[in-house]
């Protein structure tokens, strides 16, 4: 028992946290989108969102919710109510042939980035990917939950190990001791910083390293054709390894998607990928909305948007280093000396119009509390000036 997960522990930590939240009016906030992108709650309180995961700001495109509605219209229902593997709406392959075509890659759509992780874990422990040899299979300490989450089911095929966070070394030993290897994590993390993309992809040349990356933070924020911090580096997707991404982030649609090289193995995914086979799949908004974005992702109008995304980056860090400054990434953890203030000061930000994340252990390392916020193509530069103030006034 409690190998992988303690939950009534995993409560008794982060719930005295998460209840000062709540009774300071940070949790649960009923709010409505305005014509300038701020948010207004129902208490007509104005904010800016500094916690959107939408780093392009497409959530918000006229081109992409045009398309999500024509697409339910056009298709006549918003959703298909049987497995995809036995009928599925011709929107569905329209939309995984647009992912296919911007990643060049086999793509396959699943109901959201943790639908497509559960799919895609079982059967990389089962060795179906690596020849039929299961492969013992280090899961990053610090990956996300959606994927931490399957490390039980996982191990009922299969050895898995947790590396601490990016260490080379530990994953090389591994590899030295056992003929086949799987490495998960993630390619830029939540909680800032990235994978040592270079030096696994070297490990892979050396063992033969299996590698699979959740870029649900990368997708469209970085790469060309917003093809991601992974796929950026690699050039092009290779056999040995397997990317998952959140279509509902960056992207700016809906549900998650599953990049591989192979064909054959789309058959196994339909069949034997849990949810893929017996979840529901992406609903014609979101494929619509799916369509859209590829479209957007394969014109200039990305790459400017990237530019302004990487402007604003490098504005908010000259106006307030913080630890992972001059990486390029969006994410950025501001930190706070003393972890009892963290809701105070975030409390205070809002009052101020800007809504910020105060981050705890067990999400982060003990003693590294701090406020988590994202940087977006579409803030104003102004604001973030703001922003940048009231945080230098407020925090210590
Ligand atoms: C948000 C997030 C997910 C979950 O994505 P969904 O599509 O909402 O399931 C998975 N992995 C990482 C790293 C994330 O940040």
């Amino acid at each position: 028992m409690h190998t992988y997960s303690n939950i009534t522990k995993a409560m008794n930590i982060g719930n005295p946290f998460w209840e000062e939240s709540y009774q300071s009016g940070l949790l649960d906030i009923s709010a409505d989108i305005a014509d300038d992108g701020q948010w207004i709650n129902t208490n007509n309180h104005p904010f800016i969102n500094m916690c959107s995961f939408s780093y392009l700001g497409l959530d918000v495109h006229p081109d992409i919710v045009t398309s999500a509605a024509n697409s339910v219209l056009k298709a006549g229902a918003l959703n298909s109510a049987i497995a995809r593997l036995r009928i599925h709406l011709s929107l569905l392959r329209d939309a995984e042939h647009a992912l296919s075509n911007l990643f060049s890659a086999e793509a396959i759509t699943a109901a959201s980035c943790s639908a497509a992780s559960a799919a895609i874990l079982p059967l990389v422990a089962s060795g179906v990917f690596t020849n039929n040899a299961p492969p013992v299979m280090i899961f990053d300490k610090m990956v996300h939950l959606s994927l931490s989450l399957i490390k039980p089911i996982c191990a009922d095929e299969t050895t898995v190990l947790t590396s601490p966070h990016n260490d080379l070394n530990f994953i090389e030993d591994v590899c030295k001791q056992n003929k086949t290897v799987a490495y998960v994590a993630d390619g830029v993390y939540s909680t800032g910083g990235c994978a040592p993309v270079k030096e696994l992809l070297e490990l892979q040349n050396k063992y033969g390293l299996f590698l699979i990356f959740d870029e649900a933070h990368s997708i469209s924020a970085y790469g060309k054709k917003g093809r991601g911090y992974v796929l950026d580096i690699m050039g092009e997707i290779n056999d040995r390894t397997i990317i998952v991404a959140s279509l509902n982030k960056g992207f700016g649609a809906s549900g998650g998607v599953i990049l591989f090289k192979e064909n054959k193995y789309m058959p196994i995914l339909n069949r034997f990928g849990g949810p893929l086979a017996w979840s529901q799949q992406i609903n014609t908004a979101g494929l619509g909305a799916i369509i859209a974005s590829s479209k957007i992702h394969q014109t200039d109008e990305l790459t400017i948007l990237q530019n302004k995304l990487q402007e604003n980056i490098n504005y908010f860090d000259s106006l307030l280093p913080t630890e992972n400054m001059g990486d390029g990434i969006a994410l950025r953890l501001i930190p706070i000396k003393d972890e009892s203030k963290a809701v105070e000061y975030s409390k205070k930000i809002y009052d101020g119009g800007f809504y910020t994340s105060p981050l705890f252990f067990p999400v982060i390392s003990r003693g590294k509390a701090g406020l988590r916020i994202m940087i977006r193509a579409d803030i104003q530069r102004a604001d973030i000036k703001r922003f940048c103030d009231l945080i230098t006034q407020i925090v210590e």
